[in-house]
């Protein structure tokens, strides 16, 4: 595996590829990387010539500083995780090499899908989302790129810049991989203490649980159950828990048969977030 930290060196090494006529199948990552994310990597691997992925940890995304600082960096394991899957190169720049001095996002119009859910309980998050991923894109300039449904409504904000800002890259969603207990993988997942740790699959379950209930219940009696589900919980607080169309993200009052609904949940263990969701039958 090449690594570059400058992206002049990136796109030197690159472009010849891209005169070979290579395709170039990209995963943009924060780092702590796991086996969702290796996921997208085997995913990319079978549609693509080179694999690039990315290791940037994006200040202008977290609302939080204290969640940005504490955010898990194992870049020495990561590095071994790309090597055992054969990833070709990785970029992982400083801040300053991706925005020199001037740490702002780029402000965005995403017709409202960045108002919804995660949009609204952390500000500004998806602008610092789509400043990050348009820069990365534009850099790399690759075929295609690979984002997780577990961020699902990031997999929905960025197909939706690349329509409105006409980027050529293809956009491809990748199932949430989790461990066997259900708790979906994510890099916040190390920070849990053990009976966090041991607490946190019963979101998975609420969330195969409210499936059900949605096949026989009207949307208001399966989120006000998700709801007291958790209000008894002594080691996870709700942050919120709701039925949207898939489309739109907005939320939903009652099911129309011709739409697609899934279900998204998120979750405090302490002070750590988690966040999960479940396509819904309708
Ligand atoms: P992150 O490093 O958390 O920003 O994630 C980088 C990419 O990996 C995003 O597209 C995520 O949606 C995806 N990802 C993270 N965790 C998982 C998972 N458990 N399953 C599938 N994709 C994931």
């Amino acid at each position: 595996m090449v690594v570059f930290t400058e992206k002049k060196a990136l796109i030197a090494y690159l472009s010849n590829f891209k005169a070979q006529k290579k395709t170039i199948g990209f995963i943009p990552t924060m780092g702590a990387l796991h086996r969702g994310h290796l996921s997208l990597i085997k995913k990319a691997q079978k549609k693509n010539d080179l694999i690039v992925v990315s290791i940037f940890v994006n200040p202008t995304q977290f609302d939080k500083k204290e969640d940005l600082l504490k955010y898990p960096k194992t870049i020495q394991n990561d590095l071994k995780l790309l090597e055992s899957v054969s990833c070709d190169v990785l970029f992982n720049p400083s801040v300053e090499e991706i925005y020199s001095n001037n740490i702002v996002s780029e402000k965005f119009d995403f017709d409202g899908l960045e108002h919804e859910m995660e949009g609204e309980f952390r500000t500004g998050h998806f602008d610092g989302v789509g400043t990050i991923v348009k820069t990365l894109i534009e850099i790399i300039e690759p075929n295609k790129a690979y984002f997780g449904q577990k961020d699902f409504q990031q997999l929905q904000i960025v197909k939706k810049m690349v329509r409105k800002y006409r980027l050529n890259v293809k956009i491809k969603g990748c199932p949430i991989f989790r461990e066997e207990d259900g708790l979906a993988m994510s890099s916040r997942n190390v920070r849990l203490t053990k009976a966090q740790r041991t607490a946190a699959p019963f979101i998975y379950k609420t969330l195969k649980k409210a499936y059900k209930k949605f096949n026989t219940e009207n949307v208001h009696s399966v989120i006000e159950w998700v709801e007291n589900k958790f209000k008894k919980h002594p080691l996870l607080n709700l942050e919120y828990f709701t039925i949207a169309d898939e489309k739109t993200l907005k939320t939903i009052k009652t099911k129309e048969s011709d739409k697609k609904y899934r279900a998204f949940i998120a979750v405090f263990a302490g002070e750590i977030r988690l966040i999960d969701n479940i396509r819904l039958k309708s």
